[in-house]
């Protein structure tokens, strides 16, 4: 069991955080973006950065070769629609995808967007934790909460019509 704290500042335990927020246990702070059988796509809040999406499978599992034929289908069209509305939505022209099988949590891949700003921390791989680093710790003001949750609210209102 792990201790987390929710967004309005109260704590619950859970087994699996990615459960607990695929199966609504958990709301995520601006909701849910995008729902499948299979699939939930919400924004990572906990870096403040426009379109930072996180594309979970709603059963517990932690690699990608244990998806279903149906669920891999259903993932590479989820993928490709989000990625769709983070370009024209958001003018985001290049993506960094990645997931890690040794996860706590369990299946779920992140779709970061690349901003200007980021490629003062080099580029490719090797700049991501930094650049999430700087978005927790330097851009959790209002201001950029507030563009967060309004670019969440433009994916969401595209992603569901
Ligand atoms: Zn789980």
């Amino acid at each position: 069991m792990r201790k987390i704290t929710l967004s309005n500042g109260k704590t619950a335990e859970v087994e699996c955080l990615s459960c607990a927020l695929t199966s609504g246990l958990i709301e995520p702070e601006g909701g849910v973006i995008l729902e499948s059988s299979y699939f939930h796509a919400h924004q990572d809040v906990a870096y403040p950065i426009k379109g930072l999406i996180i594309l979970a499978s709603k059963r517990h599992i932690k690699c990608l070769d244990e998806l279903t034929e149906e669920e891999l289908l259903d993932y590479t069209h989820l993928l490709s629609k989000i990625r769709k509305a983070q370009r024209e939505i958001l003018g985001i022209d290049y993506v960094y995808y990645f997931y890690n099988e040794d996860t706590t949590h369990h299946f779920h891949t992140w779709l970061v967007p690349r901003y200007e700003w980021m490629y003062e921390f080099g580029r490719s791989v090797e700049s991501v934790r930094p650049v999430l680093l700087h978005a927790r710790n330097n851009m959790n003001n209002s201001l950029n909460r507030q563009e967060v949750l309004s670019a969440l609210n433009l994916l969401k209102m595209r992603l569901n019509h």
